[in-house]
């Protein structure tokens, strides 16, 4: 669990009065979803179903990832995405379930939200249920005892919890202590920035997700350019985890003290950036999260 911790929300620059709910909300769907979790005898797709009374089915759904019917007790999850989304998604339809059947926190959320608002709620919700269930707090903590908060404990995470390496990034960067960014990077073509001329065309090493622990205040925005010359673009190409001091290459040029450990798999680099303390100085929120 995490209480006790700041949430990310209260350090938002958009932090709004609704905050007051949607933090323990949050709090209150980890707790459904962990019971859960717990209660099943494996994470397997057949195992995660038997928790809850109702059927699976696998269906084309054209642009939906899945749906949960309470009315006839289905979930109904699209076959046509590739089978770490549907995972997730079948353990988002559940939270949907999880959700429906808690009356005390459907009403505090029917008293806070409404219209559009409400429906964004609730799905934030349910990832954040899902993310509990198939990343569950012992194994994150187990993998961040014996690796660290590392790139190599974020490449353990996905594999273990047969999530994508985002969801892996967000929950583990969540139960991080130590002020560490967290970001996942591929190789991608390079959209054009407007106004930047001097950014290069082709293919190259970009930041794909990134976020960071409780209390750092910074991200680096998908397609951030990562360097040649730094050790994540050197573990990429040589297919070796490389750790040492180096510095997070935000996309304004600026580059900040960090230990860097970049841990490569397949055509991807997942990195984290321990940043190094040092004395306080203006100008620094230029690259802020948002
Ligand atoms: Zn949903």
């Amino acid at each position: 669990m995490t209480q006790g911790r700041t949430p990310p929300e209260q350090t938002s620059p958009d932090a709004s009065p609704e905050t007051g709910t949607l933090a323990p909300a949050k709090a209150r769907m980890r707790e459904l979803a962990s019971a859960y979790a717990r209660g099943l005898p494996g994470l397997d797709t057949h195992s995660l179903m038997s928790g809850l009374d109702a059927t699976l089915t696998f269906m084309p759904m054209g642009d939906r990832d899945g749906a949960y019917d309470p009315e006839h007790r289905v979930v109904l999850i699209n076959s046509r995405v590739r089978p770490e989304r549907q995972r997730f998604t079948l353990a988002h339809e559940i939270s949907h379930a999880l959700l429906l059947g808690d009356d005390d926190l459907l009403s505090d959320l029917h008293d806070a939200y409404e219209g559009e608002r409400l429906e964004q709620v609730i799905e934030t919700l349910c990832n954040v249920g899902a993310a509990a269930i198939l990343m569950p707090d012992a194994l994150i903590d187990e993998l961040l005892a014996r690796f660290g908060p590392s790139g190599r404990a974020l490449a353990e995470l996905a594999r273990r919890a047969d999530v994508s390496a985002s969801s892996a990034l967000y929950a583990l960067a969540e139960r991080t202590a130590a002020p560490v960014l967290y970001a996942v990077c591929a190789v991608a073509r390079l959209e054009a920035e407007p106004g930047d001329e001097e950014r290069p065309t082709g293919k190259a090493l970009t930041v794909r997700a990134s976020g960071g622990a409780p209390g750092v205040k910074y991200s680096l925005r998908p397609g951030t350019l990562i360097p040649a010359e730094h050790p994540v673009a050197a573990a990429l190409e040589t297919h070796l985890p490389i750790a040492q001091e180096s510095y997070v290459p935000f996309r304004s040029g600026r580059r900040m003290p960090a230990y860097v450990d970049a841990f490569p798999e397949r055509q991807r680099v997942m990195v984290s950036f321990t940043l190094t303390p040092r004395p306080a100085k203006g100008g620094e929120s230029d690259e802020s999260a948002g």
